[in-house]
């Protein structure tokens, strides 16, 4: 990379390296392989067909986790490069940071967490872990992809003490209250940048929400009255687009000049120092953490909570509990390499295991293919 970093990025010097040692590579980063292997994974290319909060056939205009991705990863390397951190490493976060996913978004991943409940729970942040650590299978010589510790470390954002136990080095931050590298702790922000800004996008766009609604947000309200004083005449899809790339460069412009400020008093000198530092580096302001808030509960009052999406939300659930119910009870009704998966987990941790083994499977899917399978494992007339 051509780009000065500053002294707190992460570095190929600094990097803490790969579970199963490999030469360095030669014409790249290490974060710049670790991209590349996310790209080319089966995980990253189902993201296209898995959704947040609208089901994939509702239509087209809508975001995907694919799509998603992508503009986390945007802001992400933005935000890098004025910040002088790894850009390569802070894409690379961006892009797994979702791998995990289930089918129907927040929807699938409560119905996945509740059939688990007695049986080591589902968390998607983990399961992001367990997709890069393991579950992709496509090197000779390893499971998963041997990412780098720094981009496992973004990738897992969040973990409890339990599941942070169980972990390799990766999880001792959870454990002994550090913090992980900056470009984890900015990538985590521009999910939420991503996310909250287009939810509006989408809401305006399926009719779920309405400008009228909107204007009780201020982060949105202060938006709109510059861009009708600004351009009285536009309407519609022009003004809503505006609107959201206003509100996306306000955040944005906030967490930079927050953050800078707290870096230089900071004075953190390493990546370590970053990592030891009692609190994040990278944050937004205390009133636009405020705005967010307000933001972020309208979302869930209007859009999560729209009977539209409840009804979906409803319907995911019943999908993914009728899946997982059968495979539980006969695993023979999985893929023969699924059945294997089950056998081998079974026997290490019995039960348990075998719900692993189920739920890696249906975590795996695709919105439309998790109602292709409902459809064939239910569907009597079929
Ligand atoms: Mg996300």
């Amino acid at each position: 990379m051509s780009l000065q970093l500053a002294p707190y990025a992460a570095t190929d010097a600094t990097c803490r390296g790969r579970r199963h040692a490999e030469p360095p590579p030669a014409y790249r980063s290490e974060y710049q392989r670790d991209r590349d292997r996310i790209i080319h994974s089966s995980a990253f290319r189902r993201l296209e067909y898995k959704t947040q909060v609208f089901v994939n056939h509702e239509g087209d205009m809508f975001r995907t986790r694919l799509t998603h991705s992508i503009e986390v990863a945007q802001i992400s390397r933005s935000i890098a490069r004025v910040l002088q951190l790894n850009e390569d490493l802070s894409e690379t976060i961006a892009l797994a940071h979702d791998l995990g996913h289930t089918p129907f978004g927040h929807a699938g991943q409560d119905a996945l967490n509740a059939c688990m409940r007695e049986l080591g729970g589902f968390e998607h942040n983990l399961q992001s872990l367990r997709v890069v650590d393991t579950l992709e299978q496509r090197y000779a010589e390893f499971d998963g992809l041997n990412l780098t510790f720094e981009s496992r470390e973004g990738i897992l954002k969040h973990c409890n003490r339990k599941a942070a136990t169980a972990l390799d080095e990766v999880g001792a931050r959870f454990l002994d209250g550090s913090q992980p590298g900056l470009e984890a702790q900015m990538v985590d922000l521009a999910d939420q940048i991503a996310y909250n800004n287009h939810d509006v996008d989408d809401g305006l766009r399926a009719g779920l929400l309405s400008l009228e609604q909107l204007n009780e947000v201020d982060l949105f309200r202060e938006q709109y009255d510059e861009v009708r004083a600004r351009y009285p005449d536009i309407t519609g899809r022009r003004q809503v687009h505006e609107i959201v790339r206003r509100m996306i460069n306000r955040q944005i412009v906030d967490l930079l000049e927050t953050s800078q400020q707290c870096l230089r008093e900071a004075g953190v000198d390493s990546i370590d120092a970053a990592r030891a530092h009692g609190e994040r580096l990278i944050r937004f302001s205390a009133p636009m953490q405020e705005a967010n808030l307000q933001l972020k509960r309208f979302l869930r009052e209007n859009l999560y909570r729209h009977y539209r999406v409840h009804r979906m939300t409803v319907k995911a659930s019943r999908i993914l509990r009728d899946l997982f119910d059968a495979f539980m009870v006969d695993p023979r009704l999985l893929p023969p390499d699924h059945q294997h998966n089950v056998r081998r987990l079974e026997a290490e941790e019995g039960d348990a295991g075998r719900a692993r083994a189920v739920a890696d499977y249906i975590a795996g899917m695709t919105d439309r293919f998790a109602m292709l399978e409902h459809q064939r494992m239910f569907d009597t007339r079929e």
